[in-house]
Parts: structure tokens; sequence; C-alpha cells
């Protein structure tokens, strides 16, 4: 049991849907709270004053692990719904010619991006990738997510997309929180398939999907949609593929030019994820949907671009926006939700209470998760993140800190200098 909270943030709604519009804001706060979990699920949230008069509890409350939070803010775990942790190295020669002046689309076109990151992966054995994986897990954990959706996408072929998946498996299984795996073959055209993209698509189709399937590796197919990497036509045939094999559907569009969503939403994708230049068409079409569409700041930031994601367009237009860090080598090198949100805030005009919104309960629905994860309510899993803050605002405030006191994922606390997990109740 968790008691002494000083700002409770439930999140609890009457409605079961995605969050939008006025609704972001709304954060069901519980004051000098206390919150009870048995068996990795909450049992009940309220004041520590009601909770402790609880004649249940009173009966049971030696065998309870009861921890003080001294007036600390405890928020719903993370859902960081975005994410690519399946590399071995940094890339920073991508790093210094970005700063010296070349464009992302520059430095995959001279052989660095996406492409550079094959090499090592596609020389790595599996034992390798999954401690690379589970020491991200750790540090996101260690920042407040509790729940990570994890691609793979820097082996492209068969065989390391598949080894990338089973190493992402393996880390899961060494992490007390929650993985939703992700085969992202439709990263870029490896060099092989140079000038064959659509060889290289029906490899993705009628190999990779397939076997991925089979082998229970992955619950969402994901495609990289933009010039440079693949088309709307590829995207849907890769949609199409993914769904005869019975896995779930989510793109990277919009990032670095225009395209229109219409022909993908048909599909009903989880997510959309970048969307920097989505059309005011497609805006007004996706708030139509219960596509969420999630936002990656973090990767705007490290490229130095001056245009963010448009959040407010999106929130004030009723669609569903989630937040995540897309951690990537390339890209977006960050595990931190607190400075994802922190960039939603200064940079995207999201309040903190939008920005907490997105980045929790949008984030569950953003994985088919939404009845599971992202709030504080009785029957859901116990994932929290406590934070040293009085207010919850200082979590997006004091950014690049990490204010993180611990997480409980599924019922297991970790704490920040790792040591050894325990249950609460049991
Ligand atoms: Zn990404």
């Amino acid at each position: 049991m968790l008691a002494n909270i000083g700002q409770l943030l439930t999140l609890s709604s009457s409605s079961s849907g995605s969050r939008r519009g006025a609704a972001l804001n709304e954060l069901s706060i519980i004051r000098d709270a206390a919150v009870l979990c048995l068996g990795g699920k909450i049992v009940s949230t309220g004041t520590t004053k009601s909770a402790l008069a609880d004649p249940w509890l009173k009966k049971h409350r030696k065998k309870l692990t009861e921890i003080d939070c001294d007036g600390k803010v405890v928020i719903p775990g993370f859902v960081d719904s975005h994410t690519h942790p399946a590399f071995v190295l940094p890339r920073l020669i991508d790093f210094e010619k970005r700063i010296s002046g070349s464009t992302y689309e520059q430095i995959a076109e001279s052989g660095g991006g996406i492409r550079s990151s094959l090499e090592s992966v596609r020389g790595a054995t599996k034992q390798l990738l999954a401690n690379h994986v589970l020491s991200a897990f750790q540090d996101m954990a260690a920042m407040g997510t509790t729940t990570v959706e994890a691609k793979s996408g820097y082996g492209l072929t068969v065989e390391a997309e598949i080894k990338s998946l089973e190493a992402i498996g393996q880390a899961a299984a060494r992490w007390p929180g929650t993985v939703v795996p992700t085969l992202l073959g439709a990263h870029v055209v490896p060099p092989e398939f140079r000038g064959r993209s659509r060889d290289y698509v029906a490899a993705v189709c009628n190999e990779m999907i397939p076997s991925v399937a089979r082998k229970k590796l992955a619950s969402f197919v994901d495609v990289f949609t933009e010039r440079g990497a693949f088309s709307l036509d590829e995207t849907k045939l890769i949609f199409q593929a993914a769904r005869q094999n019975k896995l779930g559907v989510r793109a990277h569009v919009c990032q670095l030019s225009q395209c229109e969503l219409a022909s993908l939403l048909d599909d009903r994708p989880a997510s959309l994820d970048h969307v920097d230049h989505i059309s005011n068409h497609d805006v007004a079409r996706l708030a139509t949907t219960d596509t969420i569409a999630t936002l990656v700041p973090g990767a705007n930031y490290f490229l130095g671009l001056e245009k963010y994601p448009p959040a407010r367009k999106l929130i004030d237009s009723g669609v569903a926006v989630a937040l995540a860090t897309d951690y990537n080598p390339g890209s977006s090198p960050t595990a931190s939700m607190p400075v994802v949100l922190s960039l939603a805030c200064t940079h995207m005009k999201m309040s903190p209470e939008e920005a907490i919104s997105a980045a929790t309960i949008n984030g569950a629905h953003a994985l088919g998760l939404g009845t599971r994860k992202g709030t504080i309510e009785p029957g859901k899993d116990a994932d929290l993140a406590v934070f040293e803050v009085t207010d919850y605002r200082e979590i997006p405030y004091w950014f690049a800190t990490n204010r993180c006191a611990f997480t409980v994922l599924n019922g297991t606390i970790t704490l920040k200098d790792n040591e050894l997990p325990f249950f609460v109740g049991s």
C-alpha cells in the first residue's frame, strides 16, 4: 500500500475510451491519498484516512508492504507507446553531420541513418541485443515508464527481424513492466534491395510477417511511410498482410512530408505517429476515428527542427493524441517521458494536464491496453510512478532532471538505484 500521497492523479473517468478535447485536462486528483495493490492489481484508491479506517485493511495491515509517500505525487506509470530499442550502437557520425548542417534525409542518402544501424544489429548475438533492450527498459522505468511498445527494425532481413523481436521478448521476460512488441520490417529498404522496393515489400508481406505471426513475436506491424522509405500503396499492402495474419497495424506518417491518410485509416490503425505535416483535411478526418495520433517531439528536438507536431490543432479538433519518446539511436536517443512532457508543454503548448493524459491513458489506448493500463482505478494493473515533487506540474517543469523516486510495475517496485524489486502485498 502506498499511503500519504500528496496528490494521487487517478485519471479515473466515467468514459472508457481515449481522452479528447477538454477531457484531456481531467486528472481526477485525490489529495492525502492511498492506493492499495494486491497481486499486481490496484484494489482501491481513496484518502489515507479512509484507507486506514477500512476494516479489511485494519485486519491485514501487518501483512502488507506499506510505503509512506510523504506528500509525493503519484501518477499512472507512463505508457511509452513508440520506441525502437533493438539497436546496439549510438549514431555519433550522424549526430556530428547534423551539427555541421546535413539534414536527416541527406544523412540517410549518404549511407547514414537507419541503414547504418543494420550491420551491428545483423552481427549481434540475440543475447547482446536483449541486454541493450533490457537496459533501455530499466532506464525508462527509472523515469516513470511502466509499459513500453518496442519495435524491431534495424535488422531488415527475416532472420535479423526475428532475432530482434526475440531479443525484445527475452528482455521483456527479465523486466517487471509490460512490453508490446511491434514488427517494423518496413523501416527502410535495405541496401541489398536498393531500387527493388517492390521485391522487399513482397518479402515483408510474404515471409517476414507470416513467420513473425506464426512465432507470436509481435502484436503490431509498423511501417515508415515517407519519401525515401515506403509509399502509401506499399503501406497498404503491408497493412493487408498484417491483417491477414491477425496482427494490428500502425505507421510513421507525415514526419518529413505531407501524405494523404484516408486510405490508411480504412485499415483502422491503432495509431499514426509523428503527423508533423498532417493536412487540415486529415486532422478533421482523424478526429472521427479511434486511431490515436502519437506525437514524438523528442525527435523534433534532437533533429534540431523549428517546427513541432501540431498538438493544439489536433487536440482542439478532437483528435485523441498520445505522447511517446520515439527512443532510437538516430533521431531521439532519450528514454525520458518527463522530457517529452516538458517539450510538449514548452514547444507544443499542451497543458501539463493534457501532456500527462496523453502519456498515460491515451498511450494505453494506442496499444489496445486502455482497459488495463493508463489510469489508477480498481481492477487495473498496479502500474504507478512516484515523483519527488509536491505538485504534478513540476513533472514537466523540472526538465531533464529525474524526479521519479520509484515506479511500481505490475505490482513490483523498482528503485532508482536498481535495488532488488519486492512485491507490494502478495
Ligand atoms: Zn519511430
